[in-house]
């Protein structure tokens, strides 16, 4: 299959929406990364999803809307929160897990009772999946455990020749991936950090419980049960702790392992990356440590170039759990497989 790329005028739309009646797969931009769109009500295209992934069936997917007043169309029940939260955060980087409906297959959820749903902001997706006319299932567009794609390029690197075609919309603007709340727990619950803070969710529902893979990785108790995921093929290790600690834990790092003949890539924000230029590492500035929403949107784009070259290590500096940095902690530790570093 040669995958087409379209562009995201009315032409590429109507071209993507056909092949997404059609039971095809389409890769089409969000805010927060590329997701792989295919009909969230057709099980062979939920199949074909999963089988371009190389996702496990036990891993679910989040259903696309083009606007809130289609949850009727997946959820079983849409409790009165589910208005509040659409009219504070949708169109935006927020998926509800609510109560399955009927009509979605039962591979989308995983088997499960629950099925996770978002409107995503960005025009070209919404005219998308108004012209497909249907609800579309759509995990990140990448092989499954590989880095999510910012950017068309890195579909294709991952998808190419396995799906019909990408809607190239250029860089998302998030980076990361959407804030998961479960609605179906007593209290709602975050499942997944993301675009959305918890500060904000916070500051609209009052009590709200960190869950599932949250309450693992934000502890960061037991890094070695943390599931591999969005992980480069160098090794990466994250170290959490205060700047100036953790900034020498680098240098030193850097410095045994060159010494060592082992090439070194650092993933940092602009002041380390400026403090640390002397040595002889491969460095990714992601920009400024205060400007976070700078540093997600870049940081899978510069995971992947270090990559590339195949460094022997690449190391991390964590910038602590406030607003967007709770989710970039969350990817990076994921990246990590558990090697992450805790100082102080
Ligand atoms: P991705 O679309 O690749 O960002 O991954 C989707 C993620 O959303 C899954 O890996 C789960 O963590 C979460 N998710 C999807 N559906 C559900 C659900 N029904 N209940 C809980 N989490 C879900
Ligand atoms: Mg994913």
């Amino acid at each position: 299959m040669v995958t087409q790329i379209l562009q995201p005028d009315a032409a590429g739309i109507a071209a993507a929406a056909a092949l997404l009646r059609a039971g095809q797969l389409v890769a089409f931009p969000t805010e927060t990364v590329y997701g792989l769109g295919g009909d969230a009500l057709n099980p062979a295209a939920v199949a074909a999803i999963f089988a371009a992934k190389g996702r496990p069936a036990h891993d679910p997917l989040i259903v696309h809307l083009a606007d809130a007043r289609d949850l009727p169309r997946v959820a079983a029940a849409v409790p009165p929160l589910v208005d509040t939260l659409a009219a504070a955060f949708w169109p935006g980087p927020l998926t509800l897990v609510l109560a399955r409906g009927p009509a979605v297959p039962r591979a989308v959820t995983a088997g499960g009772p629950t099925v996770a749903v978002r409107v995503p902001a960005p025009p070209v997706a919404r005219a998308l999946i108004s012209a497909a006319g249907t609800p579309l299932a759509a995990p990140s567009a990448n092989r499954f455990g590989h880095t999510s794609p910012t950017d068309a390029a890195h579909v294709l690197a991952d998808l190419g020749g396995r799906i019909a075609a990408v809607l190239d919309g250029g860089p998302t603007p998030i980076g990361v991936e959407s804030t998961v709340l479960d609605l179906t727990t007593p209290v709602p619950t975050l499942l997944r950090p993301g675009g959305v803070s918890l500060e904000a969710l916070r500051a609209l529902l009052g009590e709200v419980a960190l869950g599932g893979e949250v309450a693992q990785g934000g502890a960061l108790a037991s890094p070695g049960l943390l599931a591999r995921h969005y992980a480069p093929q160098s090794e990466l290790w994250l170290v959490v702790g205060p700047e100036e600690a953790a900034r020498q834990w680098l240098r030193e790092q850097a410095i045994a392992a060159t010494a060592a003949g082992r090439r070194v890539g650092l993933l940092v924000p602009d002041e380390d990356a400026a403090l640390l230029a002397d040595l002889a590492a491969d460095i990714e500035p992601l920009g400024p440590a205060a400007a976070i929403e700078v540093v997600a949107q870049r940081l899978y784009a510069a995971l992947r170039r270090l990559d590339a070259r195949h460094p022997a290590l690449i190391l991390a500096r964590d910038l602590g759990e406030t607003g967007l940095a709770r989710a970039v902690r969350d990817r990076l530790t994921r990246a990590a497989a558990g090697r992450v570093v805790q100082l102080g």
